[in-house]
């Protein structure tokens, strides 16, 4: 039988051996590495979350557990709680936020490095819970928030699933690069 030429082996069909010797155009190889430099940072960052050792009320008491060694959340590389807003980039808020408190926590909030996140942990935290009276603020409206714990007080695996959706949210960083850089 009768091969055709254009299938054998020893020589590549036409159209694969155009598409290999094409250059590729600069700014495709530019945003090629840039996506993959992307990639690799926000797997280091997901990965390596450090959150402020810091509590307001009773939720605090759970976001502990959390850090003990019945749930363990170095499984998830962010048990590394720091005493310094310097060296965190996590803040739990766990528990209620009074008008007192609130400067400081805004004051905290400035002194740590970017790129920073922050929980929101309870009923409390998000919208003052069941006391719901003047003393009290909603902590979205002192700072901004990246993920919301429901419950009263939540238990520590809810606290580990909104560790897990923070995770989600920094891999899908884009642009991380020029951020760094100081170019976006
Ligand atoms: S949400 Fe419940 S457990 Fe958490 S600080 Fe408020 S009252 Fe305490």
């Amino acid at each position: 039988m009768d091969v055709d030429p254009k299938f054998h082996l020893s020589q590549p069909p036409e159209l694969f051996a155009r598409v290999d010797q094409e250059p590729v155009p600069d700014e495709f190889a530019q945003s090629i590495v840039t996506t993959t430099l992307d990639k690799a940072i926000n797997w280091a960052r997901k990965n390596s979350i450090w959150p402020m050792s810091f509590g307001l009320a009773c939720c605090a008491i759970e976001m502990m557990s959390m850090i003990a060694s019945r749930y363990d959340i170095s499984r998830f590389g962010a048990e590394v709680m720091r005493g310094s807003p310097r060296q965190s980039d996590l803040m739990i808020i766990a528990g209620r936020v009074s008008n007192k408190m609130a400067p400081v926590l805004r004051r905290l909030y400035e002194q740590m490095p970017e790129p920073k996140w922050v929980i929101s942990m309870g009923a409390c935290a998000t919208s003052t819970g069941v006391f719901s009276n003047y003393a009290l603020v909603p902590v979205n409206q002192v700072i901004p928030v990246d993920v919301y714990v429901p419950g009263c007080p939540p238990r520590p695996e809810q606290l580990i699933y909104a560790i897990m959706l923070l995770q989600k949210k920094i891999d899908q960083e884009k642009h991380v690069v020029e951020k760094v850089l100081n170019l976006a």
